[in-house]
Formats: C-alpha cells, structure tokens, sequence
C-alpha cells in the first residue's frame, strides 16, 4: 500500500517562535496515528498546516503522492483532509442536523442525498435524538461529537482529530474511543492529538511524539510511553 499522508521537513514559524520545525513522519492507509505532546509543542499548528488552514514556512506535504503544500482549506477537504477543532465551531443557530448536512455537500449534490448521509453520520456518534435541536443548547460532550460528525459527514479518507476528549466525562471518553477505533475499518485513516493520554494509548497503533517543534519519539505506545525524553518532555525539565 502506498503512502496516504508524507510530511517531509515542514517547519512553520511565528515571528521569532519556530512552532513547527522540521516536522517528518508519514503515515500509512488505516493507521490510527496518536499525535502527542506538552502545550505549546505544535500540534495544532502541525494540523493547520496539513489541513491547508495555514501554509509552510518551509518543507513539503503530499497526499497519496501528490504535492499539496500549500493548499487552501477547502481544496485539502475536496482532496479528503477534514479536521475538527480544540475548540467547536458549529453554526450555533443551525440545528444539529443542519450542520452535519453542510459538510455532506461537500460529497452529495441534492440535499435529500447530503440529509440521508447526515443522518447515517447522526446515528454512528448517538446524535440521533439531538438532530433538530440547535446546536446552541448541546452539552460539551454532545458538542464535541457535534464536530467529530461535521468531519466524516465530509467522508475523509484522512481526518484530523485536535483534542475531542477534553471536557468529557469519562462514559464519554469510553464512547467516543469507540468510535474513533471503528474509523479505520470503514476506510477512514485517522492522526489523533489528545492530552487523555490513557484513551489514545490504548488505541492508537503508534505514536508521534512532538516537543518544541521537533519530533521526539516515534513508535508503538508502550514503547513511546517508557521513552525518557518522553517522560521528560512530560514532567517538565
Ligand atoms: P499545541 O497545540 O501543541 O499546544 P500550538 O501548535 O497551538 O501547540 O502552538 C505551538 C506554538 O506556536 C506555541 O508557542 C504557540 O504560542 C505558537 N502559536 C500557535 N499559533 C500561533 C499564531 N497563530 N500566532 C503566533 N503564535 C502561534
Ligand atoms: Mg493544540
């Protein structure tokens, strides 16, 4: 199998703050890849960059083979990169249903083909009984299942996951891991970034470890977790 996603040297930096900084790693069809790091490491600068929110300062991106540093947003989404954010950002005054239903029409041109591909998505993450409340008066937990939902109802081949455990309970924490672990089997490669360090470990099928930029440690996570620059990086120095 080819390579889905190849990060090659890519830097980004802020003024004098280099946040991402010769950033390598790939990641391979049905990976569930767990991104981790302190505060502050990159993380979420490393998904903007991949997702086309932001571009490089420097180093290459390619999607299944082809050169896709800097793209915009919405041509990463066509070519199938969606991603959710740390914090949500539903249409607050669009009803639950309605903000699935946008993202479906990046894949379905009549709106019975994007309601039927919502409403699957609905039901798959346990939104089936919120579907015609506003988004507005969804709890946390339900708001982050909210924007895990705005993602695959674009149906990625590759989806970026920033932080979708934080705020939850820990049934949440246990449903949501459920679901996350199911992605890949439906075809659906997936690069997660969680500070619930127990969820990701158990799920993921390696680790890329980030610290001040640079990556720090790479491998299967009980091996990642034993590693003492990781320990390190953790604890503080
Ligand atoms: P993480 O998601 O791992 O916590 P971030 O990618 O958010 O880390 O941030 C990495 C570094 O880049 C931090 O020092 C942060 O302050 C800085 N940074 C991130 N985004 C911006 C921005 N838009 N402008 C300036 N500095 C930024
Ligand atoms: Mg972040």
């Amino acid at each position: 199998m080819s390579t889905l996603l190849e990060v090659q040297d890519v830097s980004r930096t802020f003024g004098a703050t280099r946040a991402v900084d010769n950033v390598s790693f790939k990641v391979q069809p049905g990976e569930l890849l767990g991104l981790i790091g302190p505060n502050g490491a990159g993380k979420s600068t490393l998904f903007n960059l991949v997702a086309g929110v932001m571009r490089p300062s420097g180093g290459q991106i390619r999607l299944d083979g082809a050169d896709v540093t800097g793209w915009k947003s919405h041509e990463m989404a066509r070519a199938g990169v969606a991603r959710t954010f740390q914090i949500p950002k539903p249409y607050r005054q669009l009803s639950v249903i309605e903000n699935v239903m946008i993202s479906a029409f990046l894949r379905e041109r009549s709106v019975t083909a994007a309601r039927d591909l919502a409403d699957a998505t609905l039901t798959d993450l346990g939104l089936a009984p919120y579907r015609d409340r506003p988004a507005s008066e969804l709890t946390v937990g339900l708001l982050k299942r909210l924007e895990v939902a705005r993602a695959l109802a674009m149906r990625p081949k590759l989806v970026l996951f920033d932080e979708i455990m934080a705020g939850l309970t820990p049934t949440e924490v246990g449903a949501m891991t459920e679901i996350v672990a199911g992605l890949p089997a439906r075809g659906v490669t997936v690069i997660w970034v969680e500070h619930v360090l127990y969820a990701i470990m158990k799920t993921a099928t390696r680790m890329v470890v980030i610290n001040r930029g640079h990556v720090i440690a790479e491998g299967a996570p009980a091996v990642v977790a034993r590693d003492p620059l990781v320990v390190k990086a953790y604890l503080g120095e």
